[in-house]
């Protein structure tokens, strides 16, 4: 049998804890860490993704600080609201949303997030400081698949891991955390020649490759842990890039999509706020 890995009860458990800890810490909600979420223009899916995230941040006790700005913003527009928020000791982590409207150039605005304030961890600092493993905050989706790994108390340490995908958002940073770990790490990407030869050595497969049902069993050894980042809206739902029910039997655990890696997001950028402020406070 191939259990499933509840991400939507792991990432329940990390937003209480990070709840519970605010409120040991800031007992008046006015001194809490903040979280500034940034809007640029009008796109529904960037909407609804900001608007969780908002919620998330109430949830855990702790102050949302979002700004709107109109789908014509300029470049200099943006960054002068980066700038005051970056300026701003009472706004713990800065999260510009992506992708932004054509024109404006996210990877130069990203960089005015100071490395303390990246609750999103993708500035080069931040990349800089995980890659020679110092302390600063994560990506957050990465480091969710830590903690779901953890949860399952599955072993990394001398575990053969697989990441497809290297994306600075997902796979890069998540190849750095495993070999923290102290995993035996491979990174393939869409330029791995016979993709499966190279998965089937996997005790932790994670497929973050963007493309559809690519993961199937031909990919995958008896007993391994799969991690399905991928998310694909389909006329039937979610899916992912794991071809799951060709899986059953086969790995030892699974994330499910929904309901796997997705809900750890928000779950670790709630997180991240938390350890800003403490960064901030010294
Ligand atoms: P991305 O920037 O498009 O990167 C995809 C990576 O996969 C690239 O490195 C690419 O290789 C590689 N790749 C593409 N086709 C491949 C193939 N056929 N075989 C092997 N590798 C292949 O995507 P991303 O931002 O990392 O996101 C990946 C997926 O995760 C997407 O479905 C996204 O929606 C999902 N996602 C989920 C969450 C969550 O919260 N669960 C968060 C972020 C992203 P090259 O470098 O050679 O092009």
């Amino acid at each position: 049998m191939t259990a499933l890995i509840d991400g939507k009860a792991a990432a329940k458990r990390i937003r209480a804890q990070v709840a519970a800890d605010v409120a040991a810490a800031y007992p008046s909600r006015e001194q809490a860490p903040g979280l500034a979420t940034i809007l640029v223009g009008g796109d529904p899916a960037s909407a609804v993704y900001v608007a969780s995230k908002r919620r998330a941040v109430r949830e855990a006790g702790m102050r949302d600080q979002h700004r709107s700005l109109p789908e014509n913003s300029t470049q200099e527009q943006v960054a002068a609201v980066i700038d005051e928020l970056a300026a701003d000791p009472a706004v713990s982590g800065i999260l510009l949303q992506l992708p932004l409207p054509k024109g404006l150039d996210s990877a130069r605005l990203i960089e005015r997030i100071p490395a303390e304030k990246d609750v999103d961890g993708l500035t080069t600092m931040s990349a800089g400081l995980l890659a020679r493993g110092q302390y600063g905050l994560r990506p957050c989706t990465p480091s969710g698949v830590i903690e779901l790994l953890d949860t399952e108390s599955v072993p990394i340490t001398g575990a053969r891991a697989v990441v497809v995908g290297r994306s600075e958002l997902v796979g890069r940073p998540l190849a750095q955390l495993l070999l923290h770990r102290d995993a035996t790490v491979t990174i393939a990407h869409s330029k791995t020649r016979d993709l499966a030869a190279v998965t089937r050595e996997a005790d932790i497969l994670v497929a973050a490759a963007g493309v559809r049902g690519l993961i199937g069993a031909e990919h995958v050894r008896p007993g391994a842990t799969v991690i399905d980042v991928g998310i694909h809206r389909t006329d039937g739902g979610l899916a992912g890039d794991v071809r799951a029910a060709e899986l059953d039997g086969i790995a030892a655990r699974i994330t499910p999509v929904p309901g796997g890696v997705g809900p750890m997001t928000i779950a670790m950028l709630m997180s991240n706020t938390l350890s800003a402020a403490q960064w901030a406070r010294g």
